[in-house]
């Protein structure tokens, strides 16, 4: 993870990290991709896609309209997708509107493993075509394809702050993780659980 980044890498999964990129700021909604160029970035550091495809991309897809269109189409796609997050905290079941959405853009899936250099390793990326609009929301559909059949559901939960919309999968051995981050909101609530006790 990048400490300069400006998208929230805690949620343990890609599909995860991709709907927190819409958070929660003193109660007011704000987007953290504002633009294709946001989206482009996100997918490079959630690893989604090779850094040299970054380039690639940015020579390609100049039109403005299009490039609009990418994220219209991304930021409905996540709504969407919160949803389903949102519906698998509770124990529901994913609606059949969401896998339909999943499985169209899944049907647009080009493209083949590549390796590539890492940080010293070499790591195995797939490499998404992206020829269309369309083709741009393939990534984020196979993330949650993966969520969906690779994961313990019970595993996947809102941060317990009422006011944060953060998401994360519990890797913890004790299965109790309760907040996106010790840092913020963990801290925030101990302090406060630790008030009120001592209020008592
Ligand atoms: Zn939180």
């Amino acid at each position: 993870m990048n400490a300069q980044s400006k998208f929230l890498f805690l949620g343990n999964h890609p599909l995860l990290d991709f709907v927190n990129t819409r958070i929660s700021v003193k109660g007011e909604p704000v987007d953290l991709l504002s633009s294709f160029e946001d989206y482009i970035d996100w997918l490079v550091e959630a690893s989604l896609i090779p850094v040299s495809k970054h380039n690639e991309i940015g020579l390609h897809w100049r039109d403005e309209v299009e490039k609009n269109q990418v994220l219209e189409k991304v930021r409905a796609f996540r709504s969407n997708l919160h949803r389903l997050v949102t519906d698998l905290t509770e124990e529901k079941n994913p609606s059949t509107a969401i896998l339909e959405e999943i499985n169209y853009f899944l049907a647009f899936n080009s493209g083949g493993y590549q390796l590539t250099q890492r940080q010293g390793r070499i790591e195995k990326l797939f490499a998404y075509g992206f020829k269309a609009p369309v083709h741009f929301l393939v990534p984020v559909a196979v993330a949650a394809m993966q969520l969906l059949t690779e994961t313990e559901y019970s595993r996947i939960r809102k941060c317990e702050t009422p006011a944060c919309v953060l998401v994360f999968y519990d890797t913890s051995k004790s299965r109790r993780r309760r907040w996106c981050s010790m840092k913020t909101c963990g801290n925030r609530m101990k302090v406060n659980e630790f008030l009120k006790r001592r209020r008592k």
